[in-house]
């Protein structure tokens, strides 16, 4: 097995292969050798765990992913990836190598047909172009997963797993809390990747489970928390009365109704406290 975090190593193989890196891919490939096992580690953190990999480049996650899961399935969008992934990989008889697009793939059959019997775990260094869909597809789907260990950018990793209530807090935080347990697990600087990215990493782990409190309906829930965060510097009421056309008269009744003040920002709202404004929404709509 070669160093794939060698960088002579990395450069001879793309030039046997002819690759050139593709910027809209997002393709930053690993080259610091203690970050890799690290990830595996945390997702693979029981026995008969099956990892789904999304994108594993020239597959220097992978082979550490292969070391410790009972099966690897990686999906890789670029096809030009597919040869290197045979030569740096192919002696591994628990790997799959898929050819297709994260976002477009039968996730739920994928999962039927390859993991049979196993707790499921995505481990990934994610295209940071697409980190808030995948993240939000593969909690929103209900798949069977038992967590997700992912690298994204820094910032992103920050609202990702910030505290309702602080100020990084967001849409996606409230959705993240609302399927999963989100650790901040390490960072990753922005040299740890060839080429370098301008900005840091760092690995974070959402360890999924059923919400702590269930919604009576579950889009009601996001479009009030998309619609409280979406003029950040308005007061909760105000915000919402104009995301859901509502009468103020209406939406303080709402928020009263849920025990929140109105003079409220949406950051300061937990997952329970929008739980009971979309409760109080969907009540008045049905
Ligand atoms: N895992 C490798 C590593 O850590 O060195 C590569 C990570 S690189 C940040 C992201 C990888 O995702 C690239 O190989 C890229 O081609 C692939 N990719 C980009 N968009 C994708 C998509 N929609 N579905 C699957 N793979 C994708």
């Amino acid at each position: 097995m070669e160093n794939l975090t060698n960088i002579g190593t990395i450069r001879a193989l793309l030039n046997r292969h002819g690759f050139t890196f593709s910027k809209s891919l997002g393709q930053n490939f690993l080259i610091n050798p203690s970050v890799c096992p690290r990830m595996a580690a945390a997702a693979v953190d029981a026995a008969h765990i099956g990892v789904l990999e999304i994108g594993p480049g020239i597959g220097v996650l992978t082979n550490e992913l292969c070391k410790v899961a009972e099966k690897v399935v990686a999906v890789e969008l670029d096809r030009r990836l597919i040869p290197v992934l045979g030569e740096t990989l192919g002696g591994y008889d628990n790997l799959t190598v898929i050819n297709a697009d994260i976002l477009e793939i039968d996730l739920q059959q994928l999962i039927a047909q390859q993991f049979s019997g196993m707790e499921v775990a995505v481990c990934a260094n994610l295209p940071y172009y697409i980190t808030s869909p995948v993240i939000m597809r593969l909690l929103e789907s209900r798949l069977p997963l038992r967590s997700l260990t992912v690298m994204v950018q820094r910032e992103a990793a920050m609202r990702l797993c910030a505290r309702p209530g602080t100020r990084d807090s967001s849409a996606i935080t409230i959705a993240v809390r609302y399927y999963s347990e989100p650790e901040l697990l390490f960072p990753v600087s922005a040299g740890s990747f060839l080429p370098a990215p301008r900005v840091d990493s760092a690995v974070i782990r959402l360890t999924l489970r059923p919400p702590e409190r269930e919604p009576k309906d579950e889009r009601t829930l996001f479009s009030v928390v998309r619609g409280a965060f979406s003029q950040r510097r308005k007061t909760v009421l105000n915000a919402l009365s104009s995301s859901l056309a509502l009468d103020k008269t209406v939406v303080r009744a709402i928020l009263e109704e849920a025990g929140i003040d109105p003079a409220a920002r949406a950051e300061q709202l937990s997952v329970a406290d929008f739980v009971g404004v979309a409760d109080a929404v969907y009540d008045r709509s049905s």
